[in-house]
């Protein structure tokens, strides 16, 4: 078995309108070691984007794959993406991460429904983890910017994933609650998990064991 919780070989991603072409991603490969934080960073249309939703298995590359724990996840039917993603993968988005009409509990309890059982941690130790505890009955609609950012990250791990995605994990968070987030993402790493974030600050990206920067959709030497 590989010691690779997640890795990608030479994605290419275009995205065409009309006759245009914009190569999103060039050839990008990388590897995700268990117990790895791995930071990407790059400036704006770099491709980030495009490459946490290609490893997530959310878009599907023009070329080359991706594979989790040593399973193809590229180039497969959605209805196999979703359940290999819903057995690993833990994916937080830089918007979009809950069901607007349920409470921040019901959306964790929503996603616990759909995997394993095993020895995952229940919705409130989860949301004590993120300090939101009191607010587990609030709407999404309810919460501040930084509640929503943590409640998202609450729901991403609720699968109790071998792999963490995440875009601008800390974007709206204040320097306190974005140490109480980090710390809870290192924290992840030392039972063997990976972590690949998407990210422009300097505080996560001082917790990464690695950092991969992008340029014009490929890796900058
Ligand atoms: P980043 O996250 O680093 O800002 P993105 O992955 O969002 O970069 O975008 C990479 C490139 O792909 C940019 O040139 C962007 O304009 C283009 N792009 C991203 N998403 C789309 C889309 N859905 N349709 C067309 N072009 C897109
Ligand atoms: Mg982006």
């Amino acid at each position: 078995m590989t010691d690779d919780v997640l890795c990608c070989h030479e994605l290419y991603r275009f995205y065409r309108c009309g006759d245009e072409e914009t190569p999103a991603l060039r050839g990008v490969s990388l590897r995700i070691a268990r117990g790895e934080v791995v930071a990407v960073v790059g400036p704006s249309g770099s491709g980030k984007s495009t490459l946490l939703a290609c490893l997530a298995g959310l878009d599907e590359p023009d070329g080359g794959a991706v594979t989790l724990g040593g399973e193809r996840v590229s180039h497969r039917p959605e209805a196999e993406r979703a359940r290999i993603r819903s057995r690993r993968l833990g994916v937080l988005l830089q918007s979009g991460n809950l069901v607007a009409h349920l409470s921040v509990r019901a959306n964790i309890q929503l996603v616990q429904v759909r995997t394993r059982s095993g020895e995952r941690p229940g919705p409130d130790e989860l949301l004590e983890q993120v300090g939101l505890r009191e607010r587990a009955s609030a709407l999404p609609r309810e919460l501040s910017g930084g509640e929503l950012a943590r409640a998202g990250l609450a729901v991403a791990l609720s699968n109790d994933p071998d792999v963490l995605l995440a875009d601008e994990p800390t974007g709206e968070l204040d320097g306190r609650t974005e140490q109480l987030v980090l710390d809870l993402i290192r924290a992840r790493t030392q039972d063997s998990r990976g972590v690949l974030l998407v990210t422009h600050s300097a505080a996560v990206t001082g917790i990464a064991d690695r950092v991969i920067a992008l340029s014009d959709g490929r890796i900058a030497a």
